[in-house]
């Protein structure tokens, strides 16, 4: 078995949408290797090969996987977050054992797109980052003429789940992040 147990060591409410859970957890195994093979297989994966990272959606659950941990939001509750994480050992175990029939994709397959990235934002029309939208603000950002600091709210406390998946399609887009502080 490549990965051995993921461990849960960390549960919060979800910022992202009230009476979900956000859950951190860490892999027995780096996994590193095994990422472009999944970036492969899943269908709504996207690998960074330089984080490197790779994010993907269980319906409504968002997981991204770094070598040795993750984080998983918008799980149900706890029931639901151990039969996620159950799902994704499987689905790397399987990819691991079957790595000579898959050819590993290294590239992001696709750019989040502005109404993706939409989804994350405060969503309050405020206007603080010099658009009327936050639409408006998505559609600059997907093509690199908004930056994501623009957007001070989300950088508050109560956005701070949103946040953290942001920063992660601003990275997919190609924009630094070094600079960005959660
Ligand atoms: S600052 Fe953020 S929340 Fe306010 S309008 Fe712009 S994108 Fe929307």
């Amino acid at each position: 078995m490549f990965l051995d147990h993921i461990d849960i060591y960390h549960v919060s409410p979800c910022f992202a949408e009230a009476g979900k859970i956000r859950v951190k957890a860490r892999l027995s195994d780096d996994i590193s290797e095994i990422m472009p093979y999944l970036n492969r297989v899943v269908k709504n994966a996207n690998y960074n090969e330089h984080a490197p990272n790779i994010t993907m959606f269980k319906e409504i659950r968002m997981i991204t996987l770094q070598p040795n941990e993750l984080i998983l939001i918008k799980a149900l509750n706890d029931t639901d977050a151990r039969q996620v994480l159950n799902w994704l050992k499987d689905l790397i175990n399987d990819t691991a054992e079957r790595v000579d029939e898959i050819e590993p994709l290294y590239e992001s397959k696709k750019r989040p797109h502005p109404l993706q990235l939409y989804t994350w934002l405060p969503r309050n029309n405020c206007g603080r980052c010099g658009e009327k939208t936050c639409i408006a603000f998505a559609a600059l950002l997907s093509v690199g003429q908004q930056s994501l600091e623009r957007c001070k709210p989300l950088f508050s406390e109560e956005y701070k789940e949103q946040c953290e998946v942001m920063i992660n399609l601003v990275e997919i887009l190609g924009h630094d992040i070094s600079q960005l502080h959660l």
